[in-house]
């Protein structure tokens, strides 16, 4: 049985997009509303439906549906794929962290991302994430605006799929932002915080980060991390 979920946050975490992507964000608010953007909003650990609901408050815009503005934000990372695959890259140590976890019988793996479902698909499968994460078990930008309203949404969906209830103790998010730590803190869960991102370790303890980690190139260091958050379960074998 599965005791305990793994939700790893994307963008600076698993993956450096080679800040690519932020340029999505202009592009498809001139689609929607077909002026050009002229402030830029700040990206790192928000939503993409919060990081456009900024953008349009600080022009003035109208708002338009939410299913076109999704639409137009997965329209806009398709075409910037090949650029992303090319200026992106998978993070030192993420994948053999990806492995490692999914060797351990009790953890199931998945995603608590500001992306909506299909751009994270898009993400995961450029850089060849995909396999070691369950799609369906995890939360997205679709899910809710606020980041911390994420995590009862992932814990709802991996408790249906594995017969058990996640708690607070029983769920890790790992991420790279304060954004990530408060989610865990509000929403219900604990927190390993990874500095390769825009925050510095100082930053992220300071945000109240139960574990921080340089990066993610020590697999153990990060097993160990995880297993130090669940005393109850590994004194309970
Ligand atoms: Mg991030």
């Amino acid at each position: 049985m599965k005791r305990l979920l793994v939700l790893w946050d994307i963008d600076g975490t698993l993956i450096d997009d080679g800040g690519r992507c932020q340029a999505i964000y202009p592009r498809a608010f001139e689609r929607l509303t077909g002026t050009p953007a002229r402030h830029r909003v700040a990206t790192a650990g928000r939503t993409e439906p919060d990081i456009m609901a900024e953008l349009f408050a600080r022009h003035g815009a109208e708002p338009v549906e939410p299913g076109r503005v999704t639409a137009e934000l997965v329209t806009q990372l398709r075409r910037l794929a090949p650029e992303l695959r090319a200026a992106g890259r998978v993070l030192p140590g993420a994948v053999e962290a990806l492995r490692a976890l999914g060797r351990q019988p009790a953890a199931a793996q998945s995603v608590l991302t500001g992306n909506l479902r299909a751009n994270a698909a898009l993400k995961l499968r450029l850089f060849g994430l995909a396999g070691y994460l369950d799609p369906g078990i995890g939360a997205y930008g679709d899910d809710a605006r606020e980041r911390a309203a994420l995590v009862p949404v992932a814990r709802r969906r991996a408790a249906a799929a594995h017969g058990h209830e996640f708690d607070a103790d029983g769920t890790v998010l790992i991420g790279d932002t304060p954004r990530d730590v408060w989610a865990a803190r509000v929403g219900g869960a604990r927190v390993i915080a990874v500095a390769s991102g825009a925050s510095s370790t100082a930053v992220l303890r300071e945000a109240g980060a139960d574990a921080v980690l340089a990066d993610l190139r020590d697999t153990t260091a990060l097993l160990h991390a995880v297993q130090a958050l669940r005393p109850a379960a590994r004194s309970a074998g």
